[in-house]
């Protein structure tokens, strides 16, 4: 495995429509695994494929439960909305709180090329629909509300500052700074 340079927003490649993949062969696998060490290297709880560059529908998520690794992934259903902190790894100290669906299913291939669904909510579904994002060019500064800038400042000096819910910093619970995706 390896850990990939991450590409950051200004990269055209962020804003590129990712192509389905044909077939789940030994490259895709391998490229999963590549992502999913990157995003561990990062702190994040998802990635997807444009972010290391690559132009395929290819994510990986871990909201705490585990890594996941999802190909050419569908959002079929989303029920009820749920506004929380999302941060990205493509766009480092930036957060902001975004809408999304509460609950999701999603369906896909695993990395055997073998079809699943994932029913998920909270953290895992948010993550999900962020990196499914992704995929079409969508960044979640394109839907974000009270965007704000974390500079390593205020993570080393624990300085107050005016931003929303300073004091959930760090909570795992939800994106937050050490959990951009
Ligand atoms: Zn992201």
């Amino acid at each position: 495995m390896a850990v990939l340079p991450l590409r950051f927003e200004g990269d055209p490649v962020l804003r590129a429509k990712a192509r389905p993949v044909a077939k789940v062969t030994k490259r895709i696998q391998k490229l999963l695994k590549d992502m999913e060490e990157t995003m561990y290297a990062a702190d994040g709880v998802g990635l997807a494929a444009p972010q290391v560059g690559v132009l395929e529908r290819l994510i990986v998520v871990d909201a705490g439960e585990g890594p996941i690794h999802i190909v050419n992934p569908v959002l079929e259903k989303g029920e009820g909305t749920d506004i929380d902190r999302e941060g990205c790894l493509s766009i480092p100290g930036v957060y902001g709180y975004v809408e999304r669906y509460a609950r999701v299913v999603v369906s896909g291939l695993d990395p055997k090329g073998k079809p699943i669904r994932i029913d998920g909510d909270g953290l895992l579904a948010r993550v999900l629909q962020h990196e499914i994002d992704h995929l079409d060019g969508i960044l979640f500064i394109d839907k974000a509300t009270g965007l704000y800038r974390v500079t390593e400042e205020d993570r080393e000096g624990g300085a107050h500052r005016e931003e929303p819910e300073p004091e959930s910093l760090g909570e795992k619970a939800s994106f937050e700074a050490g959990d951009p995706s």
